[in-house]
């Protein structure tokens, strides 16, 4: 079976995106700026903020971090986001979710210029991408797309069964996997005898954020399966462990390819986002 790293991928990818941003930098005489800014003190939120700023830093990118407290007004964070919006040093401006109870993310994320979305996740770069003309697509999928290019696993005329449908995950998923040329199924909570609609896939992502749930019986022999799945369980014998939604173990000798959780598309969740803030940099007017 062929282990799908995400980390073998990203690190190959970052050499490509550093002579990007090398020659952005000459060209315009100014370094693509990503903006973060986290609401309040959620731990995990302030890990994955910091792991961004520190790649963005790396890359030769600049970095903005702003970190503003819970008690911000929605109309406050709106209005830090309309100014970043406004200024001509950020490409992207990324607020890291979830936010404190009772702030509306859905406003937030929309206040979002699509011109400065690394994200995707603006209405305006779904719709889009819905009508084949993206402009930049959400970093997890996306980042599927690239472990699949690099490891050469063909799509074209190839039954794709994506398990979930958010907005951020499923459906562009879906949609990106069909601009590819795949015959795509679409599963969620209310699918009937998932496994066997699962079973049916040539490759099959699962994103449906259940722990551990799918193992060998709802894949059929030789398929690629994509793990989107990230869970650390409180208790049972993933204690305290990253996991993902697939028994990883049981793919060994029945799948064809799979990732692996950690290391399979987490790590690409991060490159994309900085390729896609690249891209926006690259397609801003200075
Ligand atoms: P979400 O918003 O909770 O969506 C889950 C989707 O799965 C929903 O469409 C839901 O169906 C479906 N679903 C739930 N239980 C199901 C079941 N038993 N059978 C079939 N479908 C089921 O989650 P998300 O944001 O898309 O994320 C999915 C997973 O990916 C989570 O574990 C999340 O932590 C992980 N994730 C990882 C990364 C990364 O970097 N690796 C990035 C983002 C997310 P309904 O629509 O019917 O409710």
């Amino acid at each position: 079976m062929i282990r799908l790293s995400g980390t073998e991928v990203a690190k190959h990818r970052q050499e490509a995106l550093k002579a990007r941003i090398e020659s952005f930098a000459k060209k315009t005489g100014r370094k693509p700026g990503l903006a973060v800014v986290i609401v309040g003190e959620d731990p995990a939120s302030q890990v994955y903020v910091r792991n961004k700023v520190k790649t963005t830093v790396a890359l030769g990118m600049e970095s903005f971090h702003f970190e503003v407290p819970a008690s911000i007004s929605q109309a406050e964070l709106v209005r830090k986001v309309a100014e970043l919006n406004r200024d001509p040093r950020v490409d992207g401006i990324l607020v890291q979710l979830p936010l404190p109870k009772g702030m509306n993310a859905e406003e937030v994320v929309e206040s979002i210029s699509p011109n400065k979305d690394p994200d995707g996740l603006t209405s305006g770069n779904l719709g889009l991408l819905m009508a084949g003309r993206k402009r930049v697509a959400p970093c997890t999928p996306w980042g599927v797309m690239a472990i699949l290019e690099h490891y050469k696993i063909d799509i074209a005329g190839k039954h794709a069964v994506v398990v979930g449908r958010s907005n951020f995950v499923g459906k562009p998923m879906a949609q990106l996997l069909l601009e590819a040329n795949a015959t795509v199924t679409v599963c969620h909570s209310k699918t009937r005898d998932l496994k066997s609609v699962t079973r049916q896939g040539d490759i099959v992502v699962v994103a449906a954020g259940q722990a551990r749930f799918l193992g060998r019986d709802a894949f059929r022999e030789g398929a690629v399966v994509v793990d989107v799945g990230m869970h650390r369980p409180s208790s049972g014998d993933f204690a305290n462990k990253l996991c993902g939604d697939v028994r990883f173990e049981e793919m060994e000798g029945w799948a064809h390819a799979a990732t692996p959780v950690p290391g399979g598309v987490g790590p690409m969740t991060i490159q994309m986002l900085m390729e896609n803030t690249v891209r926006l940099a690259e397609l801003s007017p200075s």
